[in-house]
């Protein structure tokens, strides 16, 4: 049939129309890639691979592991991490730095992750709390550290006890020569001189 002609016309609307609502129905019923955010906010997952924003885990007691070595700052490219820290006199008299604050401006990351490999105690790590939108730029600049934390004692180390000696001053499970024994508990020399010596035998009269 003509297209050109008015009825022409008609069928080809309907056939169009007929064609978008199929795809219509077929893509309603299909499996949705597309993620139904923010409705699916409680059931959202990520990858361990992530990074959203830097944090300082605490314990139960309010400690964390930074000593305020400034590595992390250092590490930085793009001075997203101030360190604050001062110098205190311990209980045994020792001086030692203490963390004040640690400030982190999410803002200027590129979460590049150099912080964390640097930090040598484990202090710092990426969250996987994805909405930090704010509408102030200056909230973008967060304390890690908690209000009154302080950092965890790390246990004292243990100092291994010196290997006990024998009576002729070898340590216990050592050999007193150098040369190694064989099955006869003898060295290999002594052995040789053994088996070139005469056996004597007893003449029966
Ligand atoms: S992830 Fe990279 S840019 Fe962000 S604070 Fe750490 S070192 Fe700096
Ligand atoms: S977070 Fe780690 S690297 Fe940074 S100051 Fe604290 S201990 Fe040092």
């Amino acid at each position: 049939m003509n297209n050109n002609t008015y009825f022409g016309g008609i069928l080809d609307a309907v056939k169009s129309l007929t064609i978008g609502l199929k795809t219509s129905i077929k893509v309603f019923f299909e499996h949705h890639e597309t993620e139904q955010y923010p409705e699916n906010r409680a059931t959202l997952t990520f990858t361990d691979r992530n990074r959203f924003c830097l944090e300082m885990p605490h314990n139960e007691n309010n400690e964390h592991k930074c000593i305020a070595c400034g590595l992390c700052q250092m590490a930085c490219p793009n001075d997203s991490i101030t360190v604050t820290s001062e110098m205190v006199t311990t209980e045994d008299g020792k001086k030692k730095k203490q963390l004040v604050k640690y400030e982190y401006n999410i803002g200027q990351c590129m979460f590049c992750n150099l912080c964390v490999t640097a930090c040598p105690q484990g202090a710092i790590q990426f969250n996987q709390e994805f909405e930090q939108a704010v509408f102030d730029k200056s909230k973008l600049i967060k304390v890690l550290n908690h209000p009154g934390s302080k950092c965890q004692e790390r246990p004292k180390p243990v100092i291994a006890s010196k290997p006990t000696a024998t009576p002729q001053g070898q340590p216990a499970g050592t050999q007193t020569t150098g040369e190694p024994k064989t099955e006869t508990g003898e060295t290999p020399q002594q052995e040789k001189v053994a088996a070139t010596e005469p056996i004597e035998t007893k003449k029966e009269d």
